[in-house]
């Protein structure tokens, strides 16, 4: 009877143990499920929050990176169709880079609802498809209302190794009478990248933009404290179109046609520094242009 009793005991013992490790093993596994959960809804959320950040301060550092994300990157890379002979013509494995100035959370000036960061937008586009139709290899720096430092748009352009650098803005001034187009170049001896100097750059696009605009010729002018002429490896220019403040230059800018013809200007000055940049011949030292003449008008 005791003995049985022992037994018995023990049996009920061992059957709670057994009841007791399989409660604990389905508490673990329920935890671990719970945790992966967790991690999984964690991660995902993680995912979006960054995939969804217009401004990644990180610059692209691959350009073949970028073809493959046009929707979501703030930069796109225009491919240019392969023609065989503009390809032995130019043989530019570097690009173009063209920056549409400000962007995002910066407007530039503006003038009621004409803003130029809009306008800056559409003329770079506008050039970007021109080039590519001339076989030009080119890289915007932006190709929507995206907000990047003018340091990381250089940035941008030194890291893909361009061959040129041009940003495209609208002046202002508080003197609504005061119009026309200026390019700024930075002004120093050792910026002279491949054999075309950046006011000689700066004078091919101006000129090339003058036989295409009737705004008042403002010539080139020096931009020494413009961060992206400063700190760029490659010849750059900044063009400012027209004077968003002047009535008929705002007038001009937020003409399509205007536009137009400004990007034509400036990819046709484009494609004259790419023909000297990679040709092999002596272009020899061309004509530095007009300068400026109001000194009084804000650097870019
Ligand atoms: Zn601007």
């Amino acid at each position: 009877m005791h003995e049985s009793n022992n037994k018995h005991l023990s049996f009920v013992k061992q059957a709670k143990r057994i009841l007791a490790n399989k409660k604990r093993r389905k508490f673990f596994i329920r935890r671990i499920t719970i945790l992966a959960c967790l991690v999984l809804v964690l991660s995902s959320a993680l995912y979006m929050l960054f995939r969804s950040q217009p401004s990644n301060p990180e610059p692209v550092k691959d350009s073949k990176d970028i073809t493959n994300e046009k929707s979501n990157r703030s930069i796109t890379r225009i491919m240019p169709e392969t023609k065989d002979n503009d390809i032995k013509t130019y043989l530019n494995d570097k690009p173009v880079v063209i920056d549409a100035g400000h962007g995002g959370i910066d407007p530039g000036s503006n003038n009621g609802d004409l803003v130029e960061k809009d306008i800056n937008l559409d003329v770079a586009l506008k050039i970007g498809k021109l080039l590519e139709q001339e076989g030009i290899k080119t890289i915007l720096t932006r190709n929507d209302d995206t907000f990047m430092k003018p340091s990381e748009k250089i940035g941008f352009a030194n890291e893909n190794d361009a061959c040129l650098f041009v940003s495209i803005h609208c002046n202002y001034f508080d003197d609504t009478s005061v119009n026309g187009t200026t390019t700024y170049y930075y002004p120093s001896d050792y910026k002279d990248a491949g054999n075309l100097p950046g006011k000689e750059f700066a004078t091919m696009i101006q000129e090339a933009l003058m036989n295409h605009i009737g705004t008042r010729d403002r010539g080139i002018a020096p931009g020494p404290k413009t961060i992206v002429l400063k700190n760029s490896k490659m010849p750059s220019a900044l063009v400012e179109l027209a004077f968003i403040t002047n009535p008929s230059d705002a007038a001009l800018l937020a003409s399509e046609n205007f536009r137009q013809k400004a990007a034509e200007g400036i990819a046709q000055g484009i494609k004259k520094a790419v023909e000297i940049l990679y040709s092999k011949a002596d272009t020899g030292s061309a004509d530095t242009g007009t300068s400026s003449e109001n000194n009084t008008i804000p650097q870019p």
